[in-house]
């Protein structure tokens, strides 16, 4: 048995990125940059007007108020080229217009009298003020986003305003998600005695999406080695494979014994962990593959504790954890010491401070905590009771729709 963080260890210093790409930007949103990206010009590059008003020479309005000829006009849009500014006049100008030849400052027009021949200058002035100068916000050349950014609207409005149509990207993995056991039925049939709906390839499905990746459902495989073979070899053929299931000591339990066949080397097998202990992990020359347990609540548990840091990191990100915060316990926990414990819990906010209670019946069966879970509490193996008024880690799981 490995520790969680022997386990998380292990799984971070096997997995690689899996190539690049060049995409549009339009199809970006939440890729990764797979390359530092410099401005291949000024922005902005030119001086231009940050208010409507007029541009004006700064040591004609030292003294306001104070009246100047107005003898010209620069909406957004037009150039400056071969406008300028003699002493004593001004020029009406307009947000995002060129700052024209002579000027050093702009006076809003609500510092003025509006005029359109001549203009009384209502305010002092400073040099300088209201104008966005050449390259303030990026100078040529300077890195504006690094390896390894989120591609969000700001980034994809910098890449955009830079003329950048396409950008190097890290691939999305492709992850192969394959159930196991003969009590399997596929969603759209009615289950009969004994039987279940296969619904952890649907969790998972929707895990590897939120997580940026291409599930590819290899559906189920049986509880015979044939099947068994079969199904891991087609999973295998993906960036990662997830299988759920027959990974614990039971007689059905063929997992890892035919990934090992297969050529798989696993690198650990049981976590220190409650729920998801039997989890395993395996490379398959480049593939991860991860053998989650087949309770529904332990798969999606070693989904978001092991497989979506994973994922995360193969597509080049650099902060794969869910940032934790603390939150106040509103009433006991008892624990056992020797493994990380999972707790689901729900939050409260009161007076600037989280507090937590218990989403429901922690036992690893019942999947509605899961559903009403707002919160995950990660607690160390060391640690044993908890008292009401502790403080204990938590992340964001699940809906917050109550929280606002
Ligand atoms: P196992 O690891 O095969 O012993 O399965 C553990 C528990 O998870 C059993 O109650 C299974 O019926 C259930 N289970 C296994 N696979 C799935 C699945 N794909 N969807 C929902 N429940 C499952
Ligand atoms: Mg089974």
């Amino acid at each position: 048995m490995v520790s969680f963080e022997e386990a998380r260890s292990i799984i971070l210093g096997s997995v690689e990125t899996v190539g690049v790409e060049r995409i549009h930007l339009l199809e970006a949103t939440g890729r990764i940059l797979s390359e530092d990206v410099t401005a291949p010009w000024n922005l902005p590059l030119w001086d231009n007007s940050a208010m409507d008003g007029y541009a004006v020479r700064w040591q004609d309005c030292v003294a306001t108020p104070c009246t100047l000829s107005v003898t010209g006009f620069l909406p957004a849009g037009a150039t400056s080229d071969g406008i300028s500014v003699a002493a004593g006049c001004a020029v009406r100008i307009m947000t995002g217009a060129p700052i024209p030849e002579g000027c050093d400052a702009v006076i809003p027009v609500e510092g003025t009298d509006n005029g359109m021949q001549e203009v009384i200058l209502l305010e002092p002035v400073k040099k300088g003020q209201h104008i966005r100068f050449c390259g303030v916000d990026v100078a040529s050349g300077v890195v504006f986003v690094r390896c390894g950014a989120i591609i969000r609207p700001p980034e994809m409005n910098m890449l955009a305003g830079f003329g950048m149509a396409l950008v190097p990207v890290f691939r999305r993995p492709t992850v192969a998600i394959l159930s196991t056991g003969d009590e399997l039925v596929e969603l759209g049939r009615t289950p009969g005695p004994g039987e279940i709906v296969n619904s952890n390839t649907l969790s998972l499905a929707s895990a590897v999406i939120e997580a940026g990746c291409i599930p590819r459902i290899i559906g189920i495989a049986r509880d015979t080695r044939d099947s068994h073979l079969e199904k891991l070899g087609e999973g295998l053929k993906a960036d990662v494979l997830i299988t759920s299931a027959g990974v614990s000591a039971g007689d059905c339990d063929l997992v890892r014994d035919i990934l090992e066949e297969l050529g798989a080397k696993q690198l650990f097998w049981k976590v220190g962990i409650k729920p998801g202990g039997p989890t395993a992990f395996a490379m398959y020359g480049t593939t991860p593959v991860f053998s989650l347990p087949g309770n529904p609540v332990s798969t999606m548990i070693t989904f978001d504790e092991f497989v979506r840091p994973a994922l995360l990191r193969m597509q080049g990100q650099h902060r794969v954890l869910r940032p934790l915060f603390k939150a106040v316990l509103r009433e006991s926990l008892k624990k056992k010491p020797g493994k990380v414990q999972i707790v689901r819990l729900r939050l409260e906010k009161e007076g600037g401070c989280w507090y937590a209670v218990s989403a429901g019946n922690q036992q690893t069966a019942i999947l509605k905590t899961m559903v009403d879970a707002q919160a995950i509490a990660v607690l160390s193996a060391e640690s044993t009771d908890f008292a009401a008024g502790d403080e204990v880690a938590v992340h964001f799981y699940g809906n917050y729709i109550e929280l606002e």
